[in-house]
């Protein structure tokens, strides 16, 4: 069989698909389906290559822990000397929970409550990355409340546009994220009069599955011009975070060489003396998980095949949500005649939807394995359809860890009452 590609740490041995040593029958077996399987070489290695690719500048690799929060991964990557960045008082507690430094923690996103500010300030994190005035004003007076001061980054917005999908793309000014590029001086010079703020750094992050270097290039250009103007007015930064958004392999794209990132990236921060810091999330995870799943059925109807998998759109909702593509392979070759087919789940909507019009030879019970899917895939999962969410299991070598049990149905309603007769 000829599998399209396969990312680090899956290979196809004697027929059957594995991750590292381990054969995905085994796992299926032993775990059950669906769920997802990791790597760890696959992101231990990712985490070494961003590391390598910018050794010359020494940057703090603040992984993005949204794309995906299970303690066994956030512990591996404390464990390599990774900081997070967060979007949530629960997954600064996940950090903590993983054994995470927080003085390597940066905090970014739109919304963030005041209890969220005091948890933040309380565990000492690195900086806040303020994305409005008003966010300014209220960490201010949170942190004064505390008796100290908040170290923060404003999130300018460059309005570059990343070529991406509109949903991935943050960066454009029509985006609810981050300040005005416009706005921003004024804001830092707001910031450094707030008795409550610590101005410390700098942070654009312009979308995400970027695949070009152009857009990452034009956004630091524009935050050096105000990293410049920002000094002429006596605000001198220490750091300067470029966030995250390095695109991965899913297909047929050609992801951005990170050596060539980084040296365009030293070429142009010669003249800055504060640290670099870097948000990735996909590129440290993406590749390097995979969801394991098994045929229930085949299907036709008058105009399509179906074939009909115990995993979902609950499961993995990017295909659904971004129409995005993810390679799905049978994980033992099988005799039957390869066709057309629409590999799509159990939960009732017409969008749920793994792989449109793939090409596979299955029968009913054979194992898939849906590549891609270490990013944004748990992280995003949900229980909708009364679906348990799948266990996780980290592959090391021929050992496989389980990071997360498989979710049972009274865990979904644990939380939740009938009504007392007397209502
Ligand atoms: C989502 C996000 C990231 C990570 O994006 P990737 O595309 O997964 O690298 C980094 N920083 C911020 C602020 C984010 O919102």
């Amino acid at each position: 069989m000829s599998d399209s590609f396969l990312p680090t740490g899956i290979t196809r041995s004697h027929g059957v698909l594995h991750v590292e040593a381990l054969p995905l029958t085994d796992l299926a077996e032993r775990f059950g389906t669906p769920c997802y399987v990791y790597s760890k070489a696959a992101i231990t290695a990712s985490f070494a290559e961003f590391e390598q690719a910018f050794a010359s500048l020494r940057p703090l690799i603040c992984y993005a822990v949204k794309a995906n929060g299970n303690l066994g991964i956030l512990s591996l990557l404390a464990r390599l000397g990774a900081g997070f960045d967060i979007v949530s008082g629960g997954e600064l507690s996940r950090v903590l929970a993983a054994g995470g430094d927080p003085g390597k923690v940066v905090f970014s996103g739109v919304g963030k409550t005041s209890d969220e500010m005091a948890q933040a300030l309380r565990a000492g994190v690195l900086c806040f990355n303020v994305e409005s005035a008003a966010e300014l004003e209220r960490l201010s007076q949170v942190a004064s409340n505390l008796g100290v001061r908040a170290p923060v980054s404003l999130r300018v917005n460059p309005d570059v546009d990343p070529g991406t999908h509109p949903y991935i793309a943050t960066g454009l000014k029509e985006s609810k994220f981050g300040v005005a590029y416009a706005d921003a001086l004024a804001l830092y010079q707001r910031a450094a009069g707030l008795p409550g703020i610590q101005v410390n750094g700098i942070d654009c992050h312009i979308g995400s599955q970027i695949t070009e270097l152009s857009p990452f290039v034009a956004a630091l250009e524009k935050i050096l011009l105000l990293v410049d103007q920002l000094a002429q007015s006596g605000i001198q930064l220490h750091h300067l975070d470029l966030g995250g958004g390095v695109g991965i392999r899913y297909r047929d794209e050609t992801p951005i060489d990170l050596k060539d990132y980084a040296r365009e990236v030293a070429a142009r921060l010669k003249g800055f003396g504060g640290r670099l810091l870097l948000e990735p999330g996909r590129r440290i995870i993406g590749n390097g998980g995979l969801l394991l799943t098994r045929v229930e059925y085949l299907k036709t109807s008058a105009t399509h095949r179906f074939t009909i998998v115990d995993a979902a759109m609950n499961d993995l909702i990017r295909p659904s949500l971004y129409e995005a593509w993810h390679e799905i392979l049978p994980v033992t070759e099988n005799t039957v005649p390869a066709v057309i087919t629409d590999v799509v789940g159990p939960v009732c909507e017409t969008g749920d939807i793994l792989g449109r019009a793939r090409k596979l030879a299955v029968a009913q019970g054979d194992l898939l394995a849906i590549l891609s899917a270490g990013a944004y895939g748990a992280s995003m999962g949900s229980n909708y359809n009364a679906r348990p969410r799948p266990p996780e299991i980290l592959v090391d070598g021929d050992r496989a860890h389980l990071i997360r049990r498989r979710e049972s149905i009274k865990d979904l309603y644990r939380d939740e009452w009938p009504i007392p007769d007397d209502l």
